[in-house]
């Protein structure tokens, strides 16, 4: 089974297509990247009101990390678009696997709070080898969202 099938088994997003993956080395280590993309003619959600909006431009990729795979990193890569919002003015668009600037997939946060509930976390972050930080964003969001 690819790698591929998993992901659209278990995260599947409206608007957004799993591209190519591969190896390639982050932070000195050997991760799998999953590029992602949107969907021909979709249109990007506006992040203040949640509209779709006409694009204004894309800006370069960013690695959203995942919840590892048989202890490998796993990151989503996707060049987010800036949409023009005629209420909210430009934006980077709404993103379904991340909040905001987080750098971490919800997937990700929402196991790694769950592990925190079990451990400290500063053992969960070294147990998954992330930061403290990360940890406790993950905490945060979940108990903020409730996710
Ligand atoms: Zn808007």
């Amino acid at each position: 089974m690819l790698v591929k099938t998993i992901l659209n088994n278990i995260e599947k997003f409206k608007s957004f297509v799993y591209g190519k993956i591969y190896w390639e080395r982050v932070g000195g280590e050997n991760s799998l990247i999953v590029d992602l993309l949107a969907r021909r003619n979709s249109r990007g959600e506006c992040a203040v009101c949640g509209k779709n909006c006409p694009t204004y431009d894309t800006q370069p990729s960013r690695n959203y990390e995942y919840v590892p795979l048989w202890g490998i990193k796993v990151y989503f890569r996707y060049s987010p678009r800036r949409v023009r919002c005629k209420n909210d003015g430009i934006h980077v668009e709404r993103l379904p696997w991340a909040e905001g600037k987080e750098r971490t997939t919800k997937s990700y946060q929402s196991f790694l709070a769950r592990w925190a509930k079990r451990l400290s976390w500063k053992e969960t972050a070294n147990a998954f080898r992330t930061s403290w930080e990360s940890v406790y964003r993950a905490v945060k969001w979940v108990v903020d969202y409730g996710a």
